[in-house]
């Protein structure tokens, strides 16, 4: 009894000086994750592995091509590449588990998806993400993502943020795909039905010896809950998906093109500025809520309201400070789409200004979702075409604005 009571504290102990760490963006793990190391002069800090930073880099790169987990696992075996625990041995790290088992320790797939779904390669630290529930029992268990201990910007990233959350979007549409009913075709996860929802898939049609691909609702095929009996031969449709995508995208060149011309004007600093201005009235906004906020149990304590006016004032605030966020949000985007030139961005998928092939990379950087209606009705949803909107409506509020400007310098 008392020898459990002892130990029980000891636990708890450890745990919270375990926090305090954490919550100052120390890495604490005894091992650095594949592709970096424990700087020499801080072992609470990573820098960069340089001798595999290629290797982390490639596995994104990869998956964007649409290789699965498996085939990127066998590639990096049949080229020799060390997987992460031989690496750790090759570099002098004492690490002992599971070595026992294997002589030399493949790339398996769970070791590349557990690459692509870490943050740390952004430069994101998730620690306390598992916990012994105590010190008795040693099983490893998931705790709840609000108690994790985040800490953004806590060293040098390897991989870009956007090409991350890419194949973020990418491996949840793909775990969605049940692998006996749906092969994974280049629109896979992104094809829609337009009646269900429910993905299309990839149906063989075997015609007087030759082989024929169409698309169709997966529901339909299955289990004729939606009516949607559309199908779709791939080769007519994959033409004009890449039709209307290049179509869009010099809709967005075009208006690019304009915001440049624009971006190079004195009135445009002016415009940033002005944005600038309204997200700190936000923010100033939110902490006035904040403020109110907190104020409330206050006014609970000394019974100057109730308990149901506490929380639905509570709310209120809450409600009004997310709303302000959003807007935020949404003043932080404008400013970076009409100061950055996306353009350039994308001109290495489409050289000349259009998109010659339609590949999985161009899909899943380029379209959000397709939704098939029917044979006469398709719409897509382009990755660029927010970007587009807000440059339009810019342009054309700079056109109203100049015009104004010009007449009163006319008075
Ligand atoms: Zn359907």
């Amino acid at each position: 009894m008392i020898n459990d009571a002892y130990c029980n504290d000891i636990s708890v102990k450890t745990r919270s000086s375990l926090d305090i760490k954490c919550r100052n963006g120390n890495f604490l793990s005894a091992y650095a994750p594949y592709g970096y190391l424990k700087s020499p002069d801080n072992k609470n800090k990573l820098i960069i592995d340089e001798s595999v930073k290629e290797t982390v880099s490639d596995i994104f790169n990869w998956k964007l091509a649409g290789m699965s987990a498996l085939r990127i696992a066998e590639r990096l075996n049949s080229l020799g590449i060390a997987s992460p625990m031989e690496h750790k041995r090759e570099i002098g790290i004492d690490y002992k588990s599971a070595q026992k088992t294997h002589f030399t320790a493949l790339w398996s797939a769970k070791a590349v998806t557990r690459i692509l779904r870490n943050k740390v390669y952004i430069g994101v630290l998730e620690q306390h993400k598992t916990t012994t529930p105590n010190y008795k029992i040693k099983v490893r268990t998931e705790k709840p993502k609000d108690e994790w201990i985040v800490t953004e910007n806590s060293h040098e990233p390897i991989i870009d943020e956007k090409l991350f959350y890419i194949i973020q979007n990418l491996m949840n549409e793909d775990t969605r795909v049940s692998p006996k009913n749906e092969s994974l075709h280049i629109l896979s996860g992104i094809l829609k039905c337009g009646k269900c929802g429910c993905n299309m898939t990839r149906k063989k049609v075997v015609s007087s010896g030759r082989e024929f691909y169409y698309y169709v609702c997966s529901d339909n095929k299955n289990r004729k809950n939606c009516d949607n009996s559309v199908t779709i031969s791939v080769k007519k449709f994959e033409k004009a998906i890449l039709e209307m995508l290049n179509i869009s995208f010099l809709q967005f060149t075009e208006v690019q093109r304009v915001m440049k011309t624009i971006s190079s004007l004195p009135f445009h600093n002016t415009q940033i500025n002005r944005l600038n201005k309204e997200i700190d009235k936000n923010i100033e906004q939110i902490e006035i809520n904040k403020k109110y906020s907190l104020g409330l149990y206050e006014d609970l304590k000394s019974h100057l309201i109730n308990e149901k006016d506490y929380k639905s004032l509570k709310q209120m605030y809450s409600d009004r400070i997310d709303g302000l966020n959003l807007k935020i949000e949404k003043l932080k985007r404008e400013i970076d789409v009409i100061s950055s030139d996306r353009y350039s961005e994308y001109a290495k998928y489409a050289e000349k200004g259009r998109f010659e092939k339609l590949t999985r990379e161009v899909i899943v950087t380029f379209i959000d979702r397709i939704f098939v209606f029917g044979k006469e009705r398709i719409e897509a949803d382009f990755k660029f075409q927010s970007d587009y909107e807000i440059m339009r409506n810019y342009i054309n509020n700079v056109a109203k604005n100049s015009v104004f400007l010009s007449e009163k310098e006319a008075e």
